[in-house]
């Protein structure tokens, strides 16, 4: 391949609009294309934390993505006998921002870096030939179209299809959650910090209920739980926001006067211990599509938007120079492996032992109490500190 190089990127959510942006930046045709129609939504809890901020000061977004989310200031958990710690930071630490918004910010980011925008255009299937994917068969304005590319990129979410049908998806039922959110208004109790609580024992070994605010009296409220945990416990998912409501002290004051804007909506979270194949000849998975989320908070919007980051910038500067061997695909997922699973194994390890049973996070909450509050201001750091000790 050269620098005429052609890359298709399917999905344009976080991970598909990064690798988008940094392969126009380098200058390479770069053709992104998505089945909905955009803005489009994401079912999603809308944090985004500190750490995605600098891929948004590279690509040129951060005021932007600023002045359209809820800034917040740290974060406040509850263990199952709801005692409340704050973690307050001195600086801005997450950003609560509608997927529709922030989605289309990145989007529109990697539009103006050159990549060129398809909606509407609904993949169905990979063509391969001689083992090596070559393009995609796709549904486009009431028609099936072929389209070819030198190289695939798939990036369109937890139930890629194709990433499944190449055989390299990595999905490890240890780690795959289900989560739920609904939006409500008129939640009482809500301070510029982001809130995660663990009342009931069968959210264990990992879940938790979220209510992060996005604006005065507005949250985004939600559940995350392992497939596992959640088929044990013979609920629905749903059930989890009444009873938040209903059965704890604490959801009864954020959501005992609330309204439920629109409706409670799932999805399927494919998380890792650890990096997995991300590529097969003529192709390379990033974000959900390659179960990039990680296993203790289910953090995937920044897994995905560095996983579209690493990805675009590598094969950006690879395309020029030459072709794109397998040994570079090997050489690009190790690189990108080597940094986050540093981080997937600290956030295992908070799982593993901070959060793995009811027990284990009523000690955790001992322990940030014994500090004091000014000294309390990263809930991560705080578990790291507890699990060391
Ligand atoms: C309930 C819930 C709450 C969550 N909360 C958080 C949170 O607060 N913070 C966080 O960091 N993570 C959260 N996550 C995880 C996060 O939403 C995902 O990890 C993240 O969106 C992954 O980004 P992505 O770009 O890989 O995929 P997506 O954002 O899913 O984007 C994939 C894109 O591909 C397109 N597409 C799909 N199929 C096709 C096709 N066949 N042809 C063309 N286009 C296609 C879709 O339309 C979509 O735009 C949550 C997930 C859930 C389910």
């Amino acid at each position: 391949m050269t620098a005429n190089s052609k890359v298709l990127v399917v999905g344009a959510g976080p991970a598909g609009s990064a690798a988008a942006f940094y392969l126009a930046q380098a200058g390479i045709d770069v053709l992104l294309v998505d089945k909905e129609q955009w803005p489009r939504d994401k079912v999603c809890g809308d944090g985004q934390m500190f750490h995605s901020w600098y891929i948004y000061e590279e690509m040129g977004i951060m005021e932007e993505a600023r002045e359209a989310g809820t800034m917040l200031y740290g974060m406040k958990s509850s263990d199952v006998d709801e005692r409340l710690v704050s973690f307050r930071s001195d600086k801005e630490y997450a950003m609560g921002t509608r997927r529709y918004v922030i989605d289309d910010i990145i989007r529109r980011a990697a539009v103006r870096e050159g990549a060129r925008f398809i909606e509407n255009f609904d993949v169905r299937d990979l063509i391969i030939r001689h083992g090596k994917v070559i393009g995609v068969k796709a549904f486009y304005k009431g028609q099936m179209i072929e389209e070819y590319a030198d190289l695939v990129i798939l990036a369109n979410g937890s139930h890629s299809m194709e990433a499944r049908k190449l055989g390299v998806f990595n999905e490890d039922p240890e780690t795959l959650w289900m989560g739920a959110r609904g939006y409500y208004e008129n939640v009482r109790g809500l301070e510029d910090l982001i809130e995660f609580h663990y009342p009931f024992p069968d959210l264990y070994p990992a879940g938790y209920m979220w209510v992060f605010p996005e604006g005065d009296d507005i949250a985004n409220v939600g559940v995350f739980i392992t497939a596992e945990a959640l088929r044990k416990s013979g609920m629905k998912i749903e059930d989890y926001f009444t009873r938040l409501r209903d059965e704890t002290k604490l959801g009864n004051e954020r959501l005992g006067d609330a309204r439920l804007i629109g409706d409670i909506k799932g999805w399927r979270l494919p998380s890792c211990w650890k990096t997995g194949q991300m590529y097969s000849k003529g192709c390379v998975m990033i974000g959900d599509a390659a179960s990039s989320i990680e296993p203790f908070m289910g953090e995937g919007f920044f897994t995905a938007l560095s996983s579209g980051r690493a990805i675009g910038k590598f094969l950006g500067k690879q395309l020029k120079e030459g072709p794109l061997t397998e040994e570079l695909m090997e050489y690009a997922q190790q690189s990108y492996a080597k940094d986050m699973d540093k981080f997937y194994s600290v956030m295992g390890g908070m799982r593993n032992y901070g959060v793995n049973t009811p027990e284990t996070f009523t000690r955790f909450t001992d322990y940030a109490l014994s500090i004091p509050e000014e000294e309390r201001k990263s809930f991560t750091d705080v578990m790291y500190q507890f699990i060391k000790s």
